[in-house]
């Protein structure tokens, strides 16, 4: 079942069955339509590093905030470097990166936190954004998992902060896979696939040979079977079926738009 619900005119996806089982929290993605950047970013761009205006970038940014009933002051972001480190985010540092790509909360792609106020957000044009939650600690983290960040087991790295960060239990956290590129449509080569086979056991289900040295790799199931192989119940994962690739009437794409295009953004916090 899709995980990730359109549900009103407001240009985003809505992770429908975390905000129903916790009312005071918010857990998205904003899609491209509904902003005010100018083309190649239009229009709902989140990007600050891509060279958009930034004016319009903050704009996006604050209409998504008053959507979802939090402080555009708490709207707390990493400058991503396609690596695995997480880390924590306190209130005193919420709000970093929130008007500029220089103060930021640092060069990771992984962030998490406890605190009521603190808004989460990560950028996105085919990577593949992880929410994680654990209702008990209220601990709550969102991780950038492009093909790097995916092999080297960001996914692992989260529960095991939030583990040693809030005490929570590996079988009571929640994981949602949200909308990147697709099995679908994501080809690679064999200097991929060779680390791939390292991630996982199991990586030969997230792999298909399509001959000529080329592959099409579902980076979902990876961070799937990574997240299971670490401790995480598969009740407790919900995933999306949009790929971003094949749908770039509703979303940016890095791969089908050759590299010059916004960002989504995903976002967690409790209110
Ligand atoms: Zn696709």
């Amino acid at each position: 079942m899709e995980a990730f619900i359109y549900s009103d005119a407001s240009h985003r996806l809505q992770l429908m069955e975390w905000e129903q089982a916790y009312p005071s929290l918010a857990a998205g993605f904003t899609l491209r339509s509904g902003g005010q950047s100018k083309a190649p970013y239009a229009s709902n761009n989140f990007g600050l590093h891509v060279g958009d205006e930034p004016a319009d970038v903050i704009a996006n940014r604050r209409t998504l905030c008053e959507q979802i009933g939090m402080s555009f002051k708490m709207f707390t972001c990493a400058n991503q470097v396609h690596g695995n480190e997480v880390v924590q985010v306190t209130a005193t540092r919420g709000g970093a990166g929130s008007t500029d790509s220089v103060e930021t909360i640092g060069d990771v792609d992984g962030m998490h936190t406890n605190e009521a106020g603190v808004l989460l957000a990560s950028f996105y044009a085919d990577c593949v954004p992880l929410y994680f939650l654990d209702p008990q600690t209220r601990a709550i983290g969102l991780a950038h998992a492009g093909w790097k960040g995916t092999v080297a087991r960001i996914s692992a790295k989260m529960l095991n902060a939030m583990q040693q960060a809030y005490g929570s239990e590996v079988d009571d956290i929640r994981v949602a896979i949200g909308p990147s590129i697709g099995g679908c449509c994501y080809e690679v080569d064999e200097r991929i696939i060779e680390q791939v086979r390292h991630a996982s056991p199991q990586w030969q289900r997230s792999v298909t040979a399509v001959g000529n040295g080329k592959y099409m790799l579902d980076l979902r199931t990876l961070n799937e079977l990574i997240v299971i192989e670490s401790g995480v119940l598969p009740k407790h994962i919900v995933r999306t079926n949009w790929c971003t690739s094949c749908r770039t009437d509703l979303f940016f794409s890095h791969r089908k738009e050759a590299g010059k295009t916004g960002r989504m953004a995903s976002y967690i916090g409790w209110k």
